[in-house]
């Protein structure tokens, strides 16, 4: 973990928000090769979950919304967790952390009794701090599409089952944050409400958590670090009826990437009564009027970002050497292509390595980088998984070839110029 913290801040993937003032704990900031990576994961959820799909819409919800929404969904009331303080080192521990409720972990002091913290961040819309001013940010994506179901259905028209794609900031004022990006308190999300006839929930359920699971499997997660973990009924949110987790194993332990809910018909009746719209679905081919069921596939980027983060850090033996390699799949890669000149004091080569990556640039994210000998660049790359290097050397410049170096396996070919790029899309468009 150390070692893809180091390489994070080294490299520009990820930054402590604030570092000059000394930070703010526990929140990050995304880098050069970070955003990229994180976009990329988000465009490839997206492309599985609504243009590959046609039984799915996207939509993009404000973070702020109704107070309302949030009695009605029962966070006001049932979203919290219970925090205890050490009465001598004045830690702050999470309930569900402690092993004994009554002792320090930490100094073995005696703890305080363990209170209720509501998770959801308060704040104040308008330029008047009171009490009926008082909005919250929200904690999930999920109700930004719940309340939008009229909207969609008269808009869109869509029939049973359908779902809601959606991608966006949420904020939890975690009481115990930590794990580098793994828990923080501003965070995105990447959910699913997908509607369904009540008699199908079970079905849907199974098959979105094999869906959601083979989507880590299929963008390069190991599969013996990937696992699905069932939640017992006491475990259960106050809004689901069964849920299961799709499980990392970080190298601080096996822990939540994504969780699959089935939430039932709790949040359309919720906020049906709440708001006095009708909120039910009138079904054509069954003749009735219902609330529809909702599975949720819900996850989290950062989490998810982490851990093909750590899943694709590799050090391997060249020779006397050891290249740290990040074997990230080709569509989460941040970078593409590198093309770097042999010599750097020939002009003809750099003008020629310029125009190529120049060129490169309307197909595909490429970088050009002449600011040292080729061992090194092929290195520098490598550590931010590159995926081709294509190196112009002397030769170039009579055959109109140049040397591409393939990242896992390093070998290289030689490809004329004007093949280039139609080779390079071939073997990374898919
Ligand atoms: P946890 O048990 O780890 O607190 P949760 O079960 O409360 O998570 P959900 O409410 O199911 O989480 O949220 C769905 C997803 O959102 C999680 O699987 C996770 O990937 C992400 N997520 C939730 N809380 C955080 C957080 N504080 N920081 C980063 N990601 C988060």
């Amino acid at each position: 973990m150390e070692k893809v913290v180091s390489l994070c801040k080294r490299r520009g993937f990820i930054f402590q928000s604030s570092d000059i003032y000394g930070g703010l704990s526990n929140t990050w900031d995304y880098g050069p090769y970070g955003v990229e990576l994180k976009n990329n994961l988000k465009r490839s959820w997206w492309k599985a979950n609504v243009y590959e799909r046609d039984d799915t819409l996207g939509m993009d919800a404000a973070i702020l919304m109704h107070p309302r929404v949030w009695e009605a969904s029962g966070h006001v009331q049932n979203f919290f967790d219970l925090k205890s303080d050490c009465r001598d080192c004045k830690k702050r521990f999470k309930g569900a952390d402690l092993i004994d409720k009554n002792k320090c972990p930490e100094c073995g002091g005696a703890l305080t009794e363990q209170r209720p913290f509501n998770l959801m961040f308060k704040t104040y819309q308008g330029p008047v701090e009171e009490t009926g001013n008082e909005i919250y940010l929200r904690p999930e994506t999920a109700q930004g599409m719940f309340v939008n179901f009229l909207n969609i259905l008269d808009s869109r028209h869509p029939k049973l089952p359908f779902g809601l794609a959606q991608i966006g900031k949420s904020f939890r004022n975690e009481i115990t944050p930590g794990n580098f990006t793994f828990r923080t308190r501003e965070f995105e999300q990447m959910e699913m409400e997908y509607f369904v006839r009540p008699s199908e929930a079970d079905k849907y359920y199974k098959s979105w958590v094999e869906e959601r699971f083979n989507w880590y499997i299929n963008l390069g997660i190991k599969k013996e670090n990937l696992k699905k973990r069932e939640h017992a009924k006491d475990e259960l949110a106050h809004y689901a009826d069964s849920c299961t987790d799709i499980e990392y194993n970080f190298p601080f332990g096996w822990s939540e990437l994504e969780g699959i809910a089935n939430r039932t018909d709790f949040d359309l009746k919720q906020h049906a009564e709440s708001s006095g719209r009708d909120l039910k679905y009138f079904d054509d081919a069954l003749k009735e009027r219902f609330y529809p069921y909702i599975i949720e596939p819900s996850g989290g980027v950062d989490r998810a970002v982490l851990a093909f983060l750590v899943d694709a850090y590799n050090e391997e033996k060249v020779r006397d050497d050891t290249r740290v390699v990040l074997k990230l799949h080709k569509d989460l890669a941040p970078t593409k292509v590198a093309v770097l000149p042999l010599l750097r004091n020939r002009p003809e080569i750099v003008g020629l390595a310029r125009t190529i990556a120049r060129d490169l640039k309307k197909t595909l994210v490429t970088v050009y980088d002449d600011t040292g000998a080729i061992g090194k660049l092929y290195r520098r790359q490598d550590e931010v998984g590159t995926l081709y290097c294509v190196t112009v050397d002397v030769k170039s410049l009579e055959d109109k070839q140049v040397t591409v170096r393939e990242r896992d396996t390093m070998q290289q070919e030689r490809i004329a110029i004007e093949k280039l790029k139609e080779y390079l899309s071939n073997k990374l468009i898919s």
